[in-house]
């Protein structure tokens, strides 16, 4: 029997234990000068963990003048060797209090601990590597101009940090999300405004003992706690200071970033939401892609950009794949962070539980075959409090369905069946969202084919989430705004000038 999350009675919690999350701004640990705060409970048993203070306008304010103090002092002076070997110091300090880390993302997320170490937290550490050395190996263009006299000009480029960047973050990857745009920010010799999300304070916040740790100059990192609209999140964003705004979250958020960001006319970077398809064809090698589309649906509980929510089978296959994922999602083992062998955590937090279930109760209404899932678990104990759903698959709903068109960011997915590449093509693409498709076949041709036709930022063929961090990343459509990574990142976080010198 499923139970009712909203019936949950109170949580026991422990006052000694108790969490303060500060801002971190000019290298202090500070407090909210209004006083305000907000909770922050645990995704798995719903204790509380901690309070976060709450940033207005004094905070971003505080920090917009750090960040602008340290552009003009030491760490604008500081030539990109010196800077380099510092994010290389960050990295380690991270690697060294490695346990800290994983710990807090733990808290913060209640994602199986085996996750955290085995990618989030040290790619986390890694993003800081990658972008310094980037930096120091990319080459500028330069012309020579004929001129009338004869005697030319020599065109050369320079890059220059922007200035303060905004870089406002979602929950689902704190860490890894985070860094992946405070280290090529930095590397690139600007200063950076964090503002977390209000689900996960935690390694945002550890941070900022790192930076200081490994002497990093106060002002150069800064991390505002708060919630979006008419707090620190639209302050951040409208704030003259702010050059540039990086932002990972909903498009719907994004839109409004959007307009703030058009007073001052500053950019801005987006990486969105999506409804990814998977598209797999009667040839494919069935065990690897099972395997992936079993990450790629339930990893990080289905909280994940790049997730598959759509899995389109062509025909002959179709009755097998259904069968098999419905066995390996059902063997899946729901449980908190430390527990051995969990594979599958709670949702970030019980108002996206909510959202979540209203997806399953509209597949149901709108005629969907559950194949399984499709409620809430039992847990026993405290976990009964936590925002734990089944992990869920559907088939024989029609294209227009509300859960094979809207992103819902849960463990599930649907799948239909197909006939042709043409057909699945179609399907693929018909999508306001435009991030990510993985490609299931052993026909390398019609991989490059199909591959080249779908609209989205990263095709992967036969694998998921296999990541290059030099290579382009960013979605089409809906899904994003711009290109990061590699080269790309440094086109986002400097300022190219041209200077012309007569000869
Ligand atoms: P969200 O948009 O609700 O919140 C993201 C951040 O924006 C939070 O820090 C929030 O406080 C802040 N925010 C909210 N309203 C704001 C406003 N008006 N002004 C300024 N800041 C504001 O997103 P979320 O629920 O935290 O994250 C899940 C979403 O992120 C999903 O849609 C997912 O697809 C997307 N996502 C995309 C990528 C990608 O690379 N494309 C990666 C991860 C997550």
């Amino acid at each position: 029997m499923a139970n009712d999350p909203s019936a949950a009675g109170p949580v026991p919690t422990s006052t000694a234990a108790l969490k303060e999350f500060k801002h971190f701004i000019n290298g202090q640990f500070v407090g909210s000068q209004s006083g305000k705060s907000f909770e922050k409970r645990s995704p798995s048993d719903n204790h509380l963990i901690g309070h976060v203070h709450e940033g207005g306008q004094a905070e971003v304010d505080a920090a917009v003048a750090a960040g602008r103090a340290a552009m003009d002092g030491p760490w604008g002076r500081m030539s990109i060797d010196e800077r380099a070997a510092l994010l290389h110091k960050v990295a380690d300090e991270i690697t060294r209090r490695f346990a800290d880390f994983v710990a807090a993302e733990m808290a913060d997320t209640g994602q199986p601990k085996s996750m955290m170490e085995h990618a989030f937290i040290p790619r986390g550490a890694a993003n800081f590597k990658i972008f310094a050395d980037v930096v120091k190996n990319v080459a500028t263009e330069s012309f020579m101009t004929p001129t009338p006299d004869g005697a030319g000009a020599l065109n050369y480029a320079i890059r220059v940090p922007k200035g303060v960047i905004g870089v406002i973050c979602p929950w689902n990857a704190p860490l890894l999300l985070m860094t992946w745009k405070v280290g090529p920010a930095l590397a690139c010799g600007n200063t950076v405004i964090v503002k977390p999300s209000e689900e996960t304070p935690g390694t945002a916040t550890l941070l900022g003992e790192v930076m200081n740790a490994v002497g990093v100059p106060p002002g150069v990192y800064n991390v505002v706690h708060g919630l979006g609209p008419n707090s620190a999140g639209e302050f951040l964003t409208k704030h003259d200071g702010v050059a540039a705004i990086t932002f990972t979250g909903e498009t719907r958020t994004g839109a409004a970033i959007q307009k703030a960001a058009a007073d001052g006319i500053r950019d801005v970077s987006f990486e969105l939401g999506g409804k990814n398809a998977a598209v797999v064809f009667a040839d494919c090698d069935l065990d690897a892609a099972i395997e992936g589309t079993m990450r790629s649906v339930f990893l990080n509980c289905g909280q994940v950009c790049l997730g598959t929510e759509r899995v389109y089978v062509e025909r002959p296959l179709y009755e097998t794949f259904v069968a098999t994922l419905k066995a390996r999602a059902e063997a899946l083992k729901l449980g908190p962070s430390e527990e051995k062998g969990v594979t599958l955590g709670p949702l970030i937090s019980r108002e996206h539980q909510a959202k979540v279930l209203g997806y399953y109760a509209r597949a149901k209404a709108e005629g969907a075959t559950i194949v399984t899932g499709g409620g809430v678990p039992e847990m026993p104990g405290a976990l009964s409090q936590g925002s734990w759903v089944q992990p869920t698959i559907w088939t024989d709903l029609p294209e227009t369905a509300s859960v094979v068109r809207e992103e819902i960011f849960g463990p599930c997915c649907h799948i239909s069946p197909f006939d042709s590449e043409a057909e699945v093509i179609a399907k693929a693409n018909d999508t306001r969202y435009g991030l990510s498709t993985a490609i299931w076949t052993r026909d390398l041709q019609r991989a490059h084919r199909v591959a080249a036709k779908i609209e989205v930022g990263i095709t992967w063929v036969n694998s998921w989430f296999l990541r290059d961090l030099r290579t382009p990343f960013g979605g089409s459509k809906q899904s994003g705004i711009g290109r990061e990574g590699g080269v790309h990142s440094l086109e986002f976080y400097t300022e190219l000038r041209n200077i012309c010198v007569k000869l």
